[in-house]
């Protein structure tokens, strides 16, 4: 009559490795990437000291990141530079 357990153990060792697999992704979305810079590399807007100390390596100011993570809430008619959806894949 233990035939469940072997089932729920399988079950937890899938949701660990799509754990593994989901910390794996999240590593290489932030790859180390040189140092901070102080200026944005997208809109040139300085970067806040308390970002670039959180975050090494960011190159990007919030708003342009989150843009490019896809989680950024267009506020209707806001596009600084033009193109940048062509730069999103
Ligand atoms: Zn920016």
């Amino acid at each position: 009559m233990a035939g469940g357990w072997a089932r729920d153990g399988a079950v937890q060792e899938q949701i660990d490795a799509s754990i593994n697999d989901e910390l794996a992704r999240l590593k290489a979305r932030r790859s180390p990437v040189g140092e901070s810079l102080s200026h944005c590399a997208d809109c040139e807007d300085p970067i806040p000291e308390k970002r670039r100390q959180a975050i090494p390596g960011v190159k990007l100011c919030i708003e342009c990141q989150q843009e490019r993570d896809g989680s950024y809430k267009a506020r209707g008619g806001i596009n600084r530079r033009g193109s940048k959806d062509s730069q999103l894949k």
